[in-house]
This record gives structure tokens, sequence and C-alpha cells, in this order.
């Protein structure tokens, strides 16, 4: 794509944001489509982030990570192998080429918002936290769960960048159960379903892809089936009567298959927790 109201290229380090700016992640998106409103691309591989960094309380996974390097992570810590693989399942529901897993970024796919961002899935499953900074060098930090707010929304403040997302060893050591559904064979996720459970037996179950924004139910020991599906009826039931969305329905699948194949796989996942 051409996109010829660009007429400005700098690092991310040395440039004071402005209007008509852009973070530049790996640009699979940005140079996908035209962007009117971009003057200026603002490289954030200028800030050199190591791309994982591995401590006994967290992983912190620069935006910067490209997917085929998180796909590559293996865990000096055994006990983060789990996380591992669940990252390498999340990169490859994100059906692109290998020159789009070379170059497209962590950080791009969560701020990109859409409901088959996997990074998100994989973010929001392991309750990461969105590290964001403003222009001004103001920090906050925004569990990634909350950070996407709908379909290509999220909290982002104009000029803010999301610099890192930090995933808790707590998370990062429980057992995970995925499951994810297209339409096609090569199709964008339809329904992903990240079931956890934590070493109290604590469960955290995650939807993405289906809704407009994750989806998280929470229980403080392994709930049956029926249990997990009362409380995703609930909350999509409250979602509806706030006149929020409920299931997307659109050319990768329609509303009411999605409601059921979030069902089946919530069914799946849990079953798999169990055995
Ligand atoms: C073949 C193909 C298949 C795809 N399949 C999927 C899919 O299944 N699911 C999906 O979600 N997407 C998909 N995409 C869309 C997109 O390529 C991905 O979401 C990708 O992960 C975006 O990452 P990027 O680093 O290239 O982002 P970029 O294109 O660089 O940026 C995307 C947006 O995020 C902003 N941004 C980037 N980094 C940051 C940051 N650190 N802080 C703040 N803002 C930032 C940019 O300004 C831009 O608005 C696909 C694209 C292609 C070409």
């Amino acid at each position: 794509m051409d996109l010829n109201t660009v007429t400005e290229f700098a690092p991310a380090t040395r440039a004071a944001w402005r209007d008509g700016d852009a973070w530049l992640g790996g640009g699979t998106w940005l140079f996908s489509q035209p962007q009117p409103r971009v003057r200026r691309l603002l490289d954030l591989d200028a800030f050199g982030w190591a791309p994982l960094r591995e401590t006994a309380d967290a992983v912190t996974v620069a935006a910067t990570c490209t997917l085929a390097q998180l796909a590559r992570w293996r865990p000096a810590d055994r006990h983060f192998d789990g996380a591992a693989t669940l990252a390498r399942q999340c990169c490859h529901a994100l059906l692109g080429s290998f020159k789009v897993h070379n170059v497209a970024t962590v950080g791009g796919n969560i701020c990109l918002s859409l409901p088959a961002g996997p990074m998100t899935s994989f973010a929001a499953a392991l309750d990461g936290v969105a590290l964001l900074r403003a222009p001004d060098g103001t920090r906050r930090a925004v569990p990634v769960a909350a950070f996407v707010s709908g379909d290509g929304r999220n909290a982002l403040r104009p000029g803010e960048l999301l610099s890192h997302v930090s995933l808790p060893a707590a998370a990062l050591t429980a057992r995970t159960a995925f499951r994810q559904l297209s339409l096609s064979a090569v199709g964008r996720s339809a329904v992903l379903v990240i079931a956890r459970r934590d070493a109290d037996d604590g469960t955290v179950v995650t939807v993405t892809a289906s809704v407009p924004h994750p989806v998280q139910l929470r229980f403080p020991a392994p709930p049956t089936p029926a249990e997990a599906l009362a409380d995703l009826d609930a909350v999509m039931d409250a979602a509806l009567d706030a006149t929020g969305p409920g299931y997307l329905d659109d050319v990768h699948g329609a509303g009411p298959w999605r409601a059921a194949m979030t069902r089946r796989l919530i069914t799946e996942t849990l079953g798999e927790l169990a055995r």
C-alpha cells in the first residue's frame, strides 16, 4: 500500500508526539490499507527493548517483540514451559505467512484491538498487564483484559503507547487448555477460548474472537461446565441489557454459531483441565 499522506519517518525515541503521528510496530496492518490521517510514522524499534525478560516473578514482553520471537521463547525457568506452549498456540492462531509472523508485533496486535487478536487472548488469559506511556512521560498499567474495550477500541489515550506486557509468574505456572475455531481452515479466529487452572485450583476462562472484547469468567474452584456456562450467559445477558454488543455476527461467523461454539469450547477446555 502506498501511504501517500506520510511525509516523515522518525525513531520514536527522538520525536515529540503530534497530531497525525502513528506508532509503527511491524506495520503489517498500517501498510495494508490507506491511512489518510497519518502524516508521520514513529518507529518503536528505536527503543531497543529486549523482546522478552524473564524473572522469578514475571515475564515482561516488549511491545516490539514479534510473533516469531514469542513463538521461539524457550523459558529459562521450566515452570513457564506451559505458558510458552500457550504462546505458540496463540501465535499460530494468527494465520499469516512467515513474513507476517516475522514482523507483526505483540504490541501492534493488542493495540489494533481486533476481536481475533491472539496476543490479546494470550495476555488476557495470563492476567497480563499493559504498561502504557503518555507523551509527557506519565506511566500507567491496565490489565490487558480491560485494555481492549471493543472491536478496534482500547484504553489508549492520544499519543499514549504500549511499551510492555507484564505476565505474573502465578499465571505463567498455571495449567492451560486452548481451543480455537475458524469458519475455514485458514480463516480468522471466530472463537478462541483459553481456560487456566492455578496452583490453588482457582480457574479463569477467557473468551475472545466471538465477542468484541475479552470476556473473563473467574471461579475460586474448578467449575462444572454447567456452572461456567451459566456465568457466561449472565455476563452476555448483562452486556445486552446494557445495550452492549453480544456475540459478533459477521463474515467470520454468524452470532448464533459463535455462541454455540463458545459454549462448546468452554466445555472442552474445562474437560481437558479436569483430566
Ligand atoms: C495475512 C494477515 C493475517 C492477519 N490475521 C490477523 C488475525 O488473525 N488477527 C488479528 O488480530 N490481526 C490479523 N491481522 C492484522 C495485523 O497484521 C495484526 O493484528 C498484527 O499483529 C499487527 O501488528 P503490527 O506490529 O504489524 O502492527 P502495526 O501495523 O505496526 O500497527 C497496528 C496499529 O497499532 C498501533 N500500534 C502498534 N504498536 C503500538 C504500540 N506499541 N503502542 C501503541 N500503538 C501501537 C499502530 O499505530 C496501528 O494503529 C492480519 C494481517 C495479515 C496481513
